[in-house]
């Protein structure tokens, strides 16, 4: 069996949850059986629709799982912590039965604290043998840098938000 890959996309510049995506759609492409779990985030946006699409059209190959309830400010409330152990322990429950897992901004939900490092360390390293995770967000810790096989930090050298441009849809969201 070939050995499942950790793959981190990190950093502050734009790309990550798109990158993920991409992974996304090479999976299904192979007939491998996906899951996107979403963390902190709870707004609409173009991807939750056509992913909640896809996960109605074909919930045999595609499961997509939404845990966050938005914007988390310094003291994050026991609802926030328990929507990140909820998505953790979703992507336990699947990891046997999916080749490709995306744990979405799951490094925002360590860097504020609602779940420990070492608990994701653990499922990174006990997860089955041939599953592939990607693990998106700003912040990724270095215990979780670590252990994956491959990380990318997007760098910001511009952003049209910088020059007043406010995130469109189809491209920011
Ligand atoms: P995307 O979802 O576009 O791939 P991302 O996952 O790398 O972005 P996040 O930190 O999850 O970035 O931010 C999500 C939202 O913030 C997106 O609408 C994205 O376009 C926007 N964004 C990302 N990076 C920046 C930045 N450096 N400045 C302003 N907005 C940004
Ligand atoms: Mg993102």
């Amino acid at each position: 069996m070939v050995k499942g890959l950790t793959l981190v996309n990190t950093g502050s510049g734009k790309g990550k949850t798109t990158a993920a995506l991409g992974v996304v759609a090479r999976a299904l492409g192979h007939d491998q059986k996906v899951a996107f779990i979403q963390f902190i985030k709870c707004q609409d946006t173009g991807e939750s629709q056509f992913l909640s699409e896809l996960a109605r059209n074909r919930p045999e190959r595609f499961c997509f799982s939404r845990h966050g309830q938005g914007f988390v400010g310094r003291n994050p409330s026991t609802a926030d912590r328990e929507l990140a152990e909820e998505g953790l322990r979703l992507a336990r429950s699947l990891a046997e039965d999916y080749d490709l897992l995306v744990l979405d901004e799951i490094n925002v939900v360590l860097s504020l604290g609602l779940l420990e490092p070492s608990e994701v360390a653990e499922f990174i390293q006990n997860r089955p043998e041939k599953l592939n995770l990607v693990l998106t967000g700003r912040g990724c810790p270095a215990k979780i840098i670590e252990l994956a096989d491959t990380v990318t930090e997007m760098k910001e050298i511009k952003h049209a938000f910088r020059a007043g441009i406010p995130a469109r849809p189809g491209v920011d969201y």
